[in-house]
């Protein structure tokens, strides 16, 4: 059914369509027109769709996994395009974009496209989830973000039920302006790279050391081992019941450091994964910093979705945001090595 050789070109487009969609952000609409602009078609010749572009990100021969029907292969290294940290990404992103598709078009009251929180944004009051309505006021229809407790004719919540959401999603937008300007500070980005590689280097130290030590213990082990002929002829300074004491204790001795070993090529693994990780998130946000003011509203609202984990307002439009868990570790390590940086240049100019 394809051709099982990768071929370079083809696998530069593939890579470019993951990206645009799992780093870049863009939708899968988005990702079509793009690559339609650059002129560059699929294998068959024709323009690049939605539909064709979702197909792919969701095709598994890209990790270099076969299938037939509901069987999957082991993955093959030589077939594989696309690394696991974007793969992964992408099939997080097509189910949260899915289920946020099926909650808008399951409540049709909701304003499709035009507040920038749905499903994240909550009464501070009663904890009800909001949800954002169009009103006609004077004539004129107004979005507003309405807490739903009770119904249309009994409110069950003591606080305010209706909250104008062109206010709402300007202080939003304003605070997620803020963090973005925090997250994409360039002066950061070196020292947390700087800081992400010292981690790195460490959890490699520890490996190799922990290699040498078991190489160690495993020739003694062996020396022991040769040490029982020589107790046999009656050559060797050990007596057997020593020996075999000997022997046994250098066997566990082996045993754990072999698994401290694997213990630490786990963590090796991981810590390169998470470097690689936060390295590629941080050029999502920067990225997203540049474009979310003249993003359109799907996107903006997708970015939106992306960074906040819960909007709570309450009476006189009092707001707060909280961030998703990894945009507030960013965050936290972002304003510690801005204090970090202050320290630094305020000691580079009192010398
Ligand atoms: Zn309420």
């Amino acid at each position: 059914m394809y051709d099982i050789l990768v071929k370079d070109e083809e696998a530069v487009v593939v890579r470019e369509i993951f990206d645009l969609y799992a780093s870049r952000g863009l939708g899968a609409k988005t990702v079509a027109r793009e690559m339609t602009s650059r002129g560059i078609r699929n294998q068959h010749g024709n323009e690049f769709t939605q539909s064709t572009v979702r197909h792919m990100l969701g095709n598994c021969i890209y990790r270099g996994i076969l299938r037939s029907g509901d069987t999957y292969s082991q993955v093959f290294e030589h077939l594989r395009i696309v690394d696991n940290v974007t793969w992964l990404r992408t099939q997080e992103l097509l189910e949260s974009r899915k289920t946020a598709w099926q909650e808008t078009t399951k409540l049709p009251r909701v304003v499709r496209g035009e507040a920038l929180l749905s499903g994240n944004i909550i009464c501070g009051h009663c904890g009800a989830h909001m949800t954002a309505t169009s009103v006609v006021s004077r004539g004129c229809k107004v979005l507003r973000y309405i807490c739903n407790s009770g119904n249309k004719y009994v409110h069950k919540c003591d606080g305010q039920r209706s909250y104008g959401a062109k206010t709402v999603d300007g202080i939003v937008t304003k605070l997620l302006l803020e963090l973005f300007g925090t997250l994409a500070d360039v002066s950061n980005v070196g020292i947390l790279k700087r800081r992400l590689n010292l981690s790195l280097s460490e959890n490699k130290a520890a490996h190799v050391a922990a290699i040498r030590h078991l190489t160690k213990k495993e020739s003694e082990l062996a020396d022991l081992k040769s040490e029982v002929v020589k107790v046999i002829r009656g050559e060797s300074k050990f007596s057997v019941g020593l020996l075999n004491e000997a022997i046994e204790i250098a066997e566990r001795e082996v045993t754990r450091l072999r698994e401290e070993v694997t213990a630490l090529e786990t963590a090796l693994t991981n810590s390169t994964i998470k470097s690689d990780e936060f390295v590629r998130q941080h050029g999502e946000y920067i990225h997203w910093a540049q474009v979310f003011a003249d993003a359109d509203r799907s996107e903006q609202k997708m970015i939106a979705a992306r960074m906040i984990e819960r909007v709570e307002v309450r009476r006189g439009m009092e707001i707060s945001v909280t961030w998703k868990a990894d945009a507030d570790a960013w965050r936290n390590a972002a304003t510690d090595l801005g204090a970090e940086t202050a320290h630094y240049s305020e000691e580079a100019c009192a010398v």
